[in-house]
């Protein structure tokens, strides 16, 4: 155990590191067409911040499957998803990496007492196929994903002793900040007594605001710098 100042950040995914496109979206509404029989629309306000899981849930319910049918079609669903999407996201030519994030997490990830993780709505084998591409693998010893409890609220702990387990370490609640672009990742955050950092990467002052007002410590309209992240850890 030691006790030199650390942090730990806890990253999401899906509009904080990379933007992944539509692929996840469309094989999404395509096999729950198969399960259903029915066109369920899935516009990007009806996922992001959403774990998997809920997204899922949510369709199937509007495709009107009733509580019994639901648990049935989504242990079918992901199977499937997992095949298609490895197969179609390595030549999507929508996803993209934000620009920032190779240059800083590098940098990030070279800092002594810093670690990193990621806290993310997709499942564990989605993450991994969603990063990828990017080379962001590396960076992610540890995370915790909708493959572990289907509630983001949950998350943030189970990336926590993941992090404590691997690297023999205990993280005080000040010592963790989740980074998020949305209110679903600044609100995991403060239900678990860690600090959130917004990063507002669309439309500027309305996400920043929003992201303030859902409680977020600090709000950025791209990234902090390396140096601005030790500050907010009180590590220089
Ligand atoms: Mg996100």
């Amino acid at each position: 155990m030691s006790d030199s100042p650390k942090a730990l950040f806890l990253f999401d995914i899906d509009g904080t590191l990379i933007s992944p496109g539509k692929t996840a979206r469309s094989i999404f509404i395509e096999i729950v067409k198969e399960l259903t029989n029915k066109e369920v629309v899935l516009e990007v306000h009806q996922v992001a911040g959403y774990t998997d899981p809920n997204i899922l849930e949510n369709m199937l319910q509007r495709a009107g499957l009733n509580d019994n049918e639901i648990p049935h079609a989504m242990g079918k669903f992901f199977p499937d998803y997992y095949e298609r999407f490895e197969n179609r996201y390595q030549s999507a030519e929508d996803k993209l990496i934000f620009g920032d994030i190779s240059e800083f997490l590098p940098e990030l990830y070279k800092v002594d007492n810093i670690y990193l993780g990621l806290v993310t709505g997709n499942m564990e084998r989605s993450a991994m196929i969603k990063l990828s591409p990017f080379g962001l693998k590396k960076y992610f010893e540890v995370g915790a994903y909708a493959s572990d409890n289907a509630d983001r609220n949950e998350l943030p702990p189970i990336a926590v002793s993941r992090a404590e387990a691997l690297w023999e370490l205990k993280f005080d609640p000040d010592e963790v900040f989740v980074v998020g672009d949305t209110i679903y990742d600044v609100e995991c955050a403060l239900h678990n007594g860690f600090k959130a950092i917004g990063i507002a990467r669309k439309d500027g002052e309305k996400e920043m605001e929003q992201l303030k007002d859902a409680g977020a410590s600090w709000v950025y309209n791209s990234l902090p710098t390396v140096s601005q992240l030790m500050t907010i850890a009180n590590l220089n």
